[in-house]
């Protein structure tokens, strides 16, 4: 017989996507769970008055299953995107379908639409305590204890823990206080590109401006213009370039001029007033890449989300990693009967090595997108995945998928994308665009 399951007193740091999850699946395994956001509650007060959506696949909809809400958020909020569609310099258009064996699609969701629904979902269950306007300004990873300031007060509150779940994004303040404790390792790394986003608006008749069902991609080599489709039938977009290249934009005409260069049809959707007045609003936007290691300290604290393995968005898999992550703790406090000195290590066993990859294929994804997308040899290479795996469903999944359309490891995803490397190098002779690893 097991041993009985203690009830902990947990507090999560930070009601963003994946704390408000990891409190929902705390919470359904009977623990008592605070959550403790900086921010003023977003269902009441969201200042944001822009759409921005993030693409949802398998690893985020298995967690979002396991709470009830996948139906809900794929169904009746998501936009089903089928594939890339390229946008060539000459205005012609590409389609580049994600999984044509499968029929495997990607999900364009609200952001604040799912962080809304979430926080709900969270408050539902009545060992839920959800703090808005508590910032965290100090934790003491040994015993469990917090202290929060409440952003409108300027109260101060100290608070104990049985165990500090650190979600509090990419700036972690949990993961700093980690890197004080001997025998963590992290790197970060900024990369030398930045964003700055641009919205479409609703085309005519209240209908999506161009598919709908695509993501788009303006690849220019060393920079490229990404869109989503948003539920409302506009898109937010997103110009990723050398920051050198950001900078160059600093007047109304310089920006008109480099779209004019290198986006016609893009400028023509957007308009001139409606590109400058957006691209003027915010300045450009850093991407940080974190890798770090162990995720947990004793028995106390564990960091998972952004605050673990914040990563360049080029993947979208930052919070689907997030999501997941929290299917793995569910799993293995099931495994451990909830005792935390068993858990978290496991936790770190098993994560670290796996997100370090995610964040190596997320970079290298930048490459591909903005890049190899429009030469022969990916063309090429994608159509003989596509055959074998046509021919051999079962063992031919492209990397893509396997990141995408899966809860294959990340790190197993880059050993069997090296094998299909192999085969397909002796099958055509054709290396150009093996992986670097
Ligand atoms: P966050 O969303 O950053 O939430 C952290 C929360 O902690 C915030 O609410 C913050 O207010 C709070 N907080 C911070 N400090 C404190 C403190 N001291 N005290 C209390 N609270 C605190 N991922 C995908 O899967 N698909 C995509 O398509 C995708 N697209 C992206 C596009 C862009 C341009 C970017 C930048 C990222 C994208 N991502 C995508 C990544 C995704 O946004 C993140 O991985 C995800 O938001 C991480 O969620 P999180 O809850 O860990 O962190």
């Amino acid at each position: 017989m097991g041993s009985e399951v203690r009830t902990l007193n947990v507090a999560v740091v930070g009601g963003g996507l994946v704390g408000a999850l990891v409190t929902c699946f705390l919470a359904k395994r009977g623990h008592r769970v605070n959550l403790y956001e900086y921010r003023p509650d977003i269902r009441v007060e969201n200042s944001r008055g822009v759409s921005i959506d993030l693409a949802l696949s398998a690893r985020g909809r298995e967690a979002l299953r396991a709470i009830d809400l996948e139906d809900l958020v794929i169904n009746h909020h998501g936009i089903a995107m089928k594939g890339r569609m390229i946008h060539l310099k000459d205005g012609s258009l590409k389609e580049i379908i994600y999984d044509s064996v499968n029929k495997n699609c990607i999900y364009s969701v609200n952001r604040t639409y799912l962080n809304q629904i979430l926080l709900s979902a969270a408050e539902k269950y009545e060992n839920v305590t959800i703090f808005f306007n508590h910032k965290l300004l100090d934790a003491d990873l040994d015993t469990g204890a917090l202290k929060f300031i409440h952003m409108q007060t300027d109260e101060i509150s100290n608070v104990e823990s049985d165990l500090i779940i650190g979600a509090d994004g990419a700036y972690s303040l949990i993961r700093r206080l980690m890197i004080k404790k001997p025998r963590f390792n992290c790197n970060q790394a900024y990369i030398d590109h930045g964003y700055v986003e641009v919205s479409y608006p609703i085309g005519k008749d209240n209908k999506y401006i161009m598919s709908g069902n695509h993501l788009h991609i303006w690849p220019r080599g060393n920079f490229m213009m990404i869109a989503l489709p948003n539920d409302d039938y506009t898109f937010t977009g997103n110009l990723f370039a050398p920051f050198k290249t950001l900078e160059a934009l600093n007047t109304p005409e310089n920006l008109l001029e480099f779209f004019r260069q290198e986006f016609p049809d893009g400028l023509r959707l957007i308009g001139e007033e409606k590109l400058v007045k957006d691209f003027f609003q915010t300045s450009p936007k850093t991407l940080l890449s974190i890798q770090c290691k162990p995720y947990h300290f004793g028995s106390k604290a564990l960091i998972i989300g952004d605050a673990a393995h914040a990563m360049v968005p080029f993947y979208a898999q930052g919070m689907n990693a997030g999501f997941e992550d929290v299917l793995l703790l569910d799993k293995l406090m099931e495994i451990h009967n909830d005792n935390l000195e068993k858990v978290l290590p496991h936790f770190s066993e098993i994560r670290c090595d796996d997100c370090y990859a995610i964040c190596d294929l997320a970079m290298y994804n930048y490459v591909e997108m903005r890049e190899l997308v429009t030469k022969k040899a990916f063309i090429f290479r994608k159509y003989i995945d596509t055959v074998l795996q046509w021919l051999f469903p079962k063992n031919w999944i492209p990397l893509y998928s396997t990141v995408t359309f899966s809860r294959m490891r990340y790190r197993d995803c880059i050993s069997n994308k090296a094998w299909q490397d192999k085969v397909s190098l002796n099958l055509t002779n054709f290396d150009s665009i093996a992986l670097q690893y």
